[in-house]
């Protein structure tokens, strides 16, 4: 067959359809990238695509070439089908175009950015104090991950957080879309200077009247005992993420104190103490983080938070992961050197329960494997099939002073709190740097140019945390995440169809 087909024509890249073809054990597909649609198709189209123009190139003689072809390896119906599938898609003017968008920020000069600029923020992540009254062995600000600061010793200035505060809110909620305005306050441990939240909040709700504001802390948990701060949280409506990451012989092994010592019981005291005298706070405004890290007892992770009342409401927030497996001495340096294989091999342990639960419709009974996978799988599930535009922005999410800004101790502005003291752009003496801004922008356009081609582009959630080294672009790096983004989306689609495969209405679940 394949030498058969190779006596088609040879096409240029930029007349072939557009599209990624995958099979499970018993249906060919063709990921269509111009229309984000998954087709389910016939051998001699799955077979043939590779060979034929996209629909608007398709002419009478390609149709011919086509069916001299098919027709002596494949019957003379299915060859009919073939062509019959072919032509309806010239017609319709759907599926498989060899349309490739232009890759462009579509921002050209430093008076756009600035245009750009005066709205659309409507988070505003401020790094109340780089210190930390705990010292969790793997952490990110341990000294242990490249790209990453250590922990450090500044608190924000009162000062330096209202000037902060001013340019963000000057900036926020002027969508249409009634966008909420959030504050969420980040450390080290932003409680170790709740002083200096407390004086924000009094600051925003004196000067800022008009504005519906909501915070948000994320904590180790230790400080939430004191009754000052859990009146001062309640009263504000604060919506508090606590890290836990299990019972204590999860938990304790590396979420320590600076002496060492462990740090569940206080903090699991303390949940206790909120949940008593305030439920309904504690129900609606608590959510969970998680960190999974080897050596493993995942039942015990589990059961902890889902047989224990002190989660019943919370858990809904749960948010649980594994521990970065990349760019870290940790596993060295607690002589766990299988780590990264063991969390490779508990994630697909885990990930096959998650298939074969939404394979037999039995989502609703899986715990951890819920919280783990259902993000990339809703992201597929709930994808627009709509056509690509002509130009198609590189960066992602990330548009630096855009939607998001993190403020650092120091009043640096930064696109993230995950790039973390790096591209810094702009401070709170002189806002935003629109040049530098336009040079991150002019820096996607070249970095990103080659995803014209790439049939992962729609699905691809590339960002310039994942590409960079200090506060540089990496090709490197942006090669290795090409590779392995490809890989995981290209599975992640193969499941999809094996899933919906055995259980059609699978995703409906959380569609
Ligand atoms: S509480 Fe957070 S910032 Fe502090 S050491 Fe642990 S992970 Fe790091
Ligand atoms: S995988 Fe790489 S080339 Fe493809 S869209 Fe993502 S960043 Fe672009």
């Amino acid at each position: 067959m394949k030498g058969a087909l190779l006596e088609m024509k040879e096409l240029k890249a930029e007349k072939k359809p557009f599209y990624k073809k995958f099979k499970t054990e018993n249906f060919n597909y063709i990921y269509d990238v111009n229309t984000n649609d998954i087709l389910r198709v016939s051998k001699p189209v799955y077979d043939i695509i590779d060979y034929i123009p996209g629909y608007e190139f398709l002419d009478d003689l390609c149709f011919t070439q086509i069916e001299k072809i098919l027709i002596p390896t494949y019957s003379t119906i299915e060859a009919k089908e073939c062509l019959d599938i072919l032509m309806r898609n010239k017609k319709e003017r759907r599926h498989l175009s060899a349309k490739r968008p232009q890759i462009t920020s579509g921002i050209h000069s430093v008076e756009q950015v600035y245009e750009m600029m005066q709205s659309g923020l409507n988070q505003l992540i401020m790094e109340v104090t780089e210190r930390c009254n705990l010292r969790c062995k793997y952490c990110v600000y341990s000294g242990k991950s490249r790209y990453t600061r250590a922990h450090g010793i500044n608190d924000i200035t009162f000062d330096t957080a209202i000037k902060a505060v001013d340019y963000f809110l000057k900036r926020a909620g002027h969508s249409h879309k009634k966008e909420k305005i959030g504050i969420i306050f980040y450390g080290g441990e932003p409680l170790l200077n709740v002083g200096i939240l407390k004086r924000i909040v009094t600051y925003i709700t004196t000067h800022y009247k008009d504005k519906d504001v909501f915070y948000s802390v994320i904590t180790n948990g230790i400080l939430l005992g004191r009754k000052s701060t859990i009146d001062f949280l309640i009263s504000n409506n604060f919506f508090v993420t606590v890290s836990i990451d299990g019972p204590s012989h999860i938990h304790d092994r590396y979420r320590v104190c600076l002496n060492n010592k462990p740090t569940l019981k206080r903090i699991i005291n303390n949940l206790r103490f909120i949940r008593k005298y305030n439920p309904g706070y504690y129900s609606n405004f608590f959510s969970i983080n998680a960190l999974m890290a080897p050596p493993f007892d995942i039942q015990a992770v589990s059961d902890f938070f889902y047989k224990n009342d002190l989660f019943t409401l919370v858990r809904e927030r749960l948010n649980i992961r594994f521990i970065s497996k990349k760019y870290t001495s940790f596993f060295n340096e607690y002589n766990i050197l299988t780590g990264p294989k063991e969390i490779e091999d508990e994630n697909n342990r885990l990930f096959s329960h998650f298939k074969d639960a939404l394979s037999t419709g039995k989502y609703n009974e899986l715990t951890l494997e819920k919280e783990l996978f259902s993000k990339r799988f809703y992201d597929i599930a709930s994808r627009r099939i709509v056509s690509l535009p002509d130009d198609y922005s590189p960066h992602g999410k990330c548009i630096p002073g855009k939607r998001k800004l993190f403020v650092d101790a120091g009043g640096d502005f930064y696109m993230c709190e995950k790039v973390n003291a790096n591209y810094s752009i702009g401070n709170v003496n002189e806002g935003f740097n629109h040049k530098r801004i336009l040079e991150f922008f002019q820096e996607c356009d070249r970095i990103f140019a080659d995803c014209n081609g790439c049939w992962a582009l729609r699905l691809c959630d590339k960002c310039f945390n994942k590409i960079r080294i200090g506060d540089s672009f990496s090709i490197d790096r942006k090669n290795e995440f090409c590779r392995n983004s490809k890989e995981q989306i290209l599975m992640d689609l193969l499941h999809f169809c094996e899933i919906i495969e055995k259980n059609k209405d699978a995703f409906s679940v959380f569609v």
